[in-house]
């Protein structure tokens, strides 16, 4: 550690750790390209449906999530995934919509993913990416290399793209809940979601499949949350929380 800092101390010491906002720049650009690249559907009714229930799910968040503009695009690929990125993109998959049956799986999906938004997971993998990758890059722009931007900018872009961690995933998944519930969403039916992803997840496992242990444990825990999230269901329906998204 100490000869680390030597090296570090050449640099100012500091490591080279992004910023959130840094974060959402380079993830609203990937997210410009992905829809000038992937084709997007025009089906109204669709597009009606999905803006519905991500924006139930978007109007529970506290700031500074609250007061981002989020955008919301719908990807034509048969493809059961979803996505949410730092700075407020939501990305889905039409093919999502044959697992997640009905609004409340739906809000399931989206809760999740924009709990990895809230929870800072993809800056969580970009610094830790950093923190033991960068002290050798550091090491070699101490010495006059100005590669430095260059490797934070491509760590940044590739940690919006690496797999959450499993620590991540559970966490998405409880906070997740407990905005789909704020939104007025039946929490069981976040239980039948995973079931479906479970029957369905055939080929390359989408984002929120990919490193959970299993689809059972994640079942599991979900259950064990039930119970007090049927109780701020329910409250949050007795205020008057209850979205009418379709399909
Ligand atoms: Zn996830």
């Amino acid at each position: 550690m100490i000869g680390a800092c030597m090296v570090l101390a050449l640099a100012g010491c500091s490591l080279p750790l992004v910023s959130e906002q840094e974060i959402a720049i380079q993830a609203g650009e990937q997210f410009e390209k992905m829809s000038a690249e992937l084709t997007t559907s025009e089906d109204t009714e669709v597009r009606r449906y999905v803006l519905c229930v991500a924006n139930a799910i978007i109007a529970t968040l506290q700031p500074p999530y609250s007061e981002l503009e989020w955008d919301i695009e719908i990807f034509s690929a048969d493809v059961a995934n979803a996505f949410a990125m730092p700075g407020g993109k939501i990305g889905v998959y039409t093919g999502l919509l044959k697992v997640a049956e009905n609004q409340d799986q739906l809000g399931a999906v989206l809760g999740h993913e924009v709990a990895h938004v809230t929870e800072q997971h993809s800056l969580e993998r970009v610094n830790r990416t950093l923190t033991t990758q960068g002290i050798a890059t550091l090491g070699s722009v101490a010495l006059g290399g100005g590669a430095a931007g260059e490797v934070v900018q491509g760590v940044a872009q590739y940690g919006i793209l690496l797999p959450y961690g499993r620590g991540q995933e559970s966490e998405a998944d409880i906070v997740g809940l407990g905005y789909m519930v704020d939104a007025g969403f039946d929490p069981r039916q976040s239980v039948q979601l995973w079931r479906n992803m479970a029957a369905n997840n055939e080929g390359a496992p989408p984002e929120f499949m990919s490193t959970h242990p299993s689809s059972d444990s994640r079942i599991d825990d979900l259950i064990r949350q039930l119970p007090a999230n049927l109780i701020r269901y329910n409250s949050a329906k007795a205020a008057g929380q209850r979205p009418d998204c379709g399909p």
